[in-house]
């Protein structure tokens, strides 16, 4: 049996050893220390190229989340974090930012043993734009004004943004560190306490940000983060009568639930970032090579789990044989392999469960009719890790599963058409609506699809750009209320109107 240390580089046995030398946080962080959960329970965290479990996390329940819930309330109202100077949280928040640069290959280490991704990416991408929401966030502190109504002069009517109280951020396993601090950044920058709930399958980078977040010198009590499962964990932060808000990212079965869980309990703002089905249009005049790299790379990207990974390409058929020649070239160059090899550029698939999910769809989508065209198959099975090869299925009609459902896994559904009309009802045919890509020189025709796909990020000539700047967030039951930009912190405030009667 060859396993994964037999498939080594020497890179990659550089990394393996920083990764062997890892102190890997485990426990709960409540009021500032690390804790068991109070059943005393813990679950594994199996690394996902190995198949060996790396570490058994606490597993927190309602009464560990009731802990934290009361903790962050006790913090929020001391005004030890709400009511301290905008400067005050901005220095802690950049300071953060700070500890996670210094701390950048211990948290990439985290994040690629917890969830598969190469180490290159973890590096390169997650660890970086993680440190850059917080530091972003952390900036905008002291640049944002409240307003003055423009009534007339017998009163000055202020409106203020207040933080809301609690908020729990619920997020999933693809980019653990980057969706917490998408959710953290906000949140604390506005002056909220925040109990965080890592997915289950990826709760390290989430405990060590923790820690950091302490010795940048957040008080005790403003960040707790309480790993465990869904139903458990993650439902009592939905339920929970002092939870204030929801922030959530992860599939849309799961954002419905906690707005059950809101209008079951106190009527908490939600705000939910959801799935995708994310279609690329390419229309005869676009520059194919172009194109065919950003499909490639935007459906096989960190295994194609990626909410807003270009699942679905529609081609017209004047170019759908060209087109597809490219992509598979690409596709041809994107080999799963050892994570922890700085030369890997596709890792492993979450854990087993996910692994069947994804082989089940390829499966549903033989047995409909689709054409297999690339790939299909588990690989490198023989190191106990779970790997996916890219996967490109042509002949797809929309109605088939595979052009409906999220995989969240590397499979491609090619679907032809010859009328571009067609090509945007067939685009705008999903229950999802979160990103879209349209291929073509024609500038007019770019607009035009452009304003009519339904979708919250819509790329022209390119796929999967963005910084933090640029607002991030979907249509339809893709969600809504958004994240990334300056627009995030209107959904951890609420407006405050106060008039001032100051006579005639
Ligand atoms: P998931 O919905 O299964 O889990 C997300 C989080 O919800 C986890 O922390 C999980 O523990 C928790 N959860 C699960 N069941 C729950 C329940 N019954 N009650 C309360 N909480 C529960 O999603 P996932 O599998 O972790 O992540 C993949 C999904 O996330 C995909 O659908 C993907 O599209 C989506 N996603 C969306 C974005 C975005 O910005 N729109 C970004 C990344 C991922």
């Amino acid at each position: 049996m060859t396993t994964m240390t037999d498939l080594e580089t020497p890179e990659a046995r550089d990394v393996r050893r920083l990764a062997d030398g890892l102190d890997i946080r485990t426990r709960a962080w409540i009021d500032g220390a690390y804790v068991d959960a109070a059943s005393g329970e813990t679950f594994p965290r199996i690394n996902p190229a190995t198949g060996i479990e790396i570490a058994r996390v606490a597993a927190g329940d309602a009464e560990d989340v009731d802990r934290a819930v009361r903790g962050a309330r006790a913090a929020f109202e001391s005004g030890v974090w709400a009511h301290a100077a905008p400067a005050k949280r901005k220095k802690v928040l950049v300071r953060l930012a700070r500890l996670m640069e210094e701390h950048a290959d211990e948290l990439a280490l985290l994040e690629t043993l917890d969830m598969g991704k190469p180490i290159r990416d973890s590096h390169r991408v997650d660890v970086p734009l993680a440190t850059q929401c917080i530091a972003y966030y952390g900036e905008a502190v002291d640049k944002v004004y409240d307003e003055v109504a423009p009534t007339d002069r017998s009163a000055v009517v202020m409106v203020l943004r207040e933080p809301l109280g609690v908020v729990g951020a619920v997020v999933p396993w693809n980019f653990p560190l980057m969706m917490a601090s998408w959710k953290i950044g906000p949140a604390l920058a506005t002056g909220n306490s925040v109990v965080l709930k890592p997915a289950e399958q990826s709760p390290l980078t989430a405990l060590r940000l923790a820690e950091l977040a302490a010795e940048a010198g957040l008080p005790d009590g403003v960040l707790q983060v309480v790993p465990g499962f869904g139903e458990t964990a993650g439902q009592a932060i939905g339920r929970h009568p002092d939870v204030d808000m929801i922030t959530f990212t992860g599939s849309t079965e799961v954002g419905k639930l906690f707005l059950r869980y809101s209008g079951e309990s106190n009527m908490k703002r939600v705000a939910l970032e959801c799935g995708g089905k994310s279609p690329h249009v390419v229309l005869p005049d676009a520059d194919l090579d172009a194109a065919a790299t950003a499909i490639a790379w935007g459906v096989f990207y960190n295994q194609g789990e990626v909410c807003n990974a270009g699942s679905r390409l529609l081609v017209h058929e004047d170019v759908r044989e060209p087109l597809l020649e490219r992509v598979v070239k690409v596709s041809e160059r994107i080999r799963p392999g050892d994570p922890l090899d700085p030369k890997t550029r596709m890792g492993a698939i979450v854990d087993e469960t996910q692994l069947g999910r994804v082989l089940g769809y390829i499966e549903s989508g033989q047995q409909e009719g689709a054409r297999l065209h690339l790939g299909g198959n588990q690989v490198l099975e023989d190191s106990g890790g779970y790997f996916v090869e890219p996967t490109i299925f042509d002949a797809v009609s929309n109605e088939m599963t595979i052009a409906r459902e999220e995989i969240f896994g590397p499979v491609l559904s090619t679907i032809g058409f010859t009328d571009e009309e067609d090509a945007l009802r067939i685009a705008n045919d999903s229950v999802y609506g979160l990103a879209a890509a349209v291929w073509t020189k024609d500038v007019s025709k770019a607009h035009r699809y452009a304003r009519a796909l339904r979708a919250g990020v819509v790329w022209v000539n390119t796929f999967d750009a963005g910084d933090i700047t640029s607002p991030f967030g979907g249509f339809k039951q893709s969600g809504f209320g958004r994240d990334k930009s300056i627009h995030a912190l209107d959904k951890f405030t609420d407006l405050k109107a106060v008039w001032i009667n100051v006579g005639s």
